[in-house]
């Protein structure tokens, strides 16, 4: 028991009826203790910059109760691999209650491994280190490349074992966001045929989230908008970078289109239209080249269980749209990933051809763009390196420097390689966050090392700096690599 409680908390979440939550007590682990502390994450929140000791500490771990901060568990459903699933909702996590950031924005305070729910159904309410690292890593990284996603503000390890695949140990994530509203959230009360909760969730989601939205025609219209905008700007991220989710079941996805719910993610190593990250996604549901499509899918899932308050024609004019609005913002992304300006005919065949060219070489992605991001310096040959077929790849080289002579700055010059390639540098990250190195963390880090987390925070915060002395980390997989599987078990 405590006097004062350690930590400036508000629950907004609890006004709303029981329907859409339950009261469930944190259930700590076993000797919890820090594996990492996001300072500066936290300083947003006026929290320390070092791992918090004292009552703020038992708190964060889950080891403090108070009737006055009650914590709940969401109720949600989804569509699972395209089949509805009523039976969701937070199996193993808990919202604590909102923190302020200096902006006064809220953001949800989750702790995500932190025991039995009454929606835990077969699972048993916990995480492991392996893929609470996995999350970590993930969205820090996410946060250096500039891609929407939820964050962290630390971990913890434990002496708890837990069972997956082989015994474990257990952690618990501390993610903020600004919200956890899922489309399944909606999903739920539409097939509950709940609909005056369903207009409660879109009512609260307008007020918190787009409050300018009450001042348009329509705004549940305007709420389904901007939910598909911010789902395009994220999957054209995700595309541009050569991200793979793994795992874009629709209660995976965030209303605010942020990357939500890591699992079996992927980066890409070597270029490949069908990398599937997941090893039990046997049909590839969920592979690279599907992720447009799938979000459409789950779009028009959302659209569906939105229709009690939006017309039918209206929510298909919305989905009509999707096509042309992520073409438009994916090819502004890769145009700026290869340093053009203007948009000139002969632009997207040129892309074409790229594209095929990597995925027939499974050429290093990260590596092809950071290359051409380096002509000025380097010049041709390391681009061309890249790929067994040199001549194709000088072939589509030239075309693409041939294209380059055509920018023309406010002048009326044309733009330089240097300028061009500076700024492909601050968009074409040096490292990225391959299977392999978040391997090697996770390994340490299960002998107590967390040593190499630290480290690949460090890198991935700044992505697009050199950092010299780390060279190593641009290594492409060393051959164990091939070995790692990634299945939804964390
Ligand atoms: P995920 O595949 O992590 O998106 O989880 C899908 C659903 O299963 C969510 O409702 C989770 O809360 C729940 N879940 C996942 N793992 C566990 C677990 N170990 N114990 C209880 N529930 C879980
Ligand atoms: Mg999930």
């Amino acid at each position: 028991m405590f006097m004062s409680f350690p930590l400036t908390l508000s629950h907004r979440y609890l006004d709303f009826p029981d329907a859409f939550y339950s009261q469930v007590n944190p259930q700590p682990l076993a000797n919890s203790r820090w594996v990492t502390w996001n300072g500066e994450h936290a300083k947003e929140f006026g929290l320390p910059e070092h791992p918090p000791s004292g009552e703020l500490k038992h708190y964060l771990f889950g080891e403090l109760i108070s009737s006055k901060h009650p914590s709940l568990a969401m109720k949600y459903a989804g569509h699972q691999f395209g089949v509805y699933n009523p039976e969701l909702g937070d199996g193993r996590g808990l919202l604590l209650g909102e923190l302020s950031d200096q902006h006064g924005v809220k953001h949800d305070l989750h702790l995500k491994g932190a025991g039995l729910t009454p929606y835990s159904r077969m699972g048993d309410g916990r995480a492991v280190l392996r893929s609470t690292i996995r999350e970590y890593l993930g969205s820090e990284a996410m946060v250096g490349l500039g891609i929407p996603t939820t964050r962290a503000l630390g971990m913890f390890a434990s002496d708890t074992v837990v069972y997956r695949e082989k015994s474990e140990f257990g952690a618990m994530l501390l993610r903020t966001t600004q919200t956890h509203i899922r489309f399944g959230h909606f999903e739920h009360f539409f097939y509950q045929q709940q609909h005056d909760h369903l207009k409660l969730l879109a009512d609260k989601c307008i007020d918190w989230y787009w409050p300018q939205a009450k001042h348009t025609n329509h705004p549940y219209l305007t709420l389904f908008q901007h939910i598909i905008d911010a789902t395009v700007e994220m999957i054209a991220s995700w595309q541009a970078i050569g991200f793979t989710h793994g795992v874009m079941n629709t209660d995976n996805m965030s209303i605010l289109g942020q990357t939500f719910d890591y699992g079996p993610y992927g980066f890409m190593d070597g270029y490949d239209n069908n990398y599937i990250p997941n090893h039990s996604d046997y049909q590839g549901r969920y592979s690279f080249k599907m992720q447009p499509s799938i979000a459409f899918w789950n779009l028009s899932a959302l659209g569906y269980a939105l229709s009690p308050l939006i017309e039918h024609h209206l929510i298909e004019a919305e989905l009509e749209r999707y096509q042309t609005k992520l073409g438009a913002i994916f090819s502004s992304k890769m145009r700026q990933k290869l340093g053009l300006t203007l948009c000139l005919e002969g632009d997207s065949e040129l892309f074409d051809e790229m594209f095929n060219l990597l995925n027939q070489h499974h050429t290093d992605y990260t590596r092809f763009m950071r290359s051409l991001s380096e002509l000025d310096l380097l010049g041709e040959q390391p681009v061309i390196d890249l790929f067994v077929d040199r001549a194709k790849a000088r072939e589509w080289l030239t075309r693409y420097q041939r294209r380059c002579e055509n920018e023309i700055n406010g002048e009326g010059k044309v733009i330089t390689t240097d300028t061009r390639c500076h700024a492909m540098r601050q968009v074409n990250p040096k490292y990225i966050l391959r299977n392999y190195l978040a391997q090697i963390a996770i390994d340490k880090a299960e002998q107590g090392d967390y040593s190499e987390i630290d480290t690949l925070i460090m890198l991935l915060k700044k992505p697009f700096d050199e950092h010299p002395d780390y060279n190593d980390y641009t290594d492409l997989p060393p051959p164990w690599a091939q070995d790692i599987e990634i299945s939804c078990s964390s």
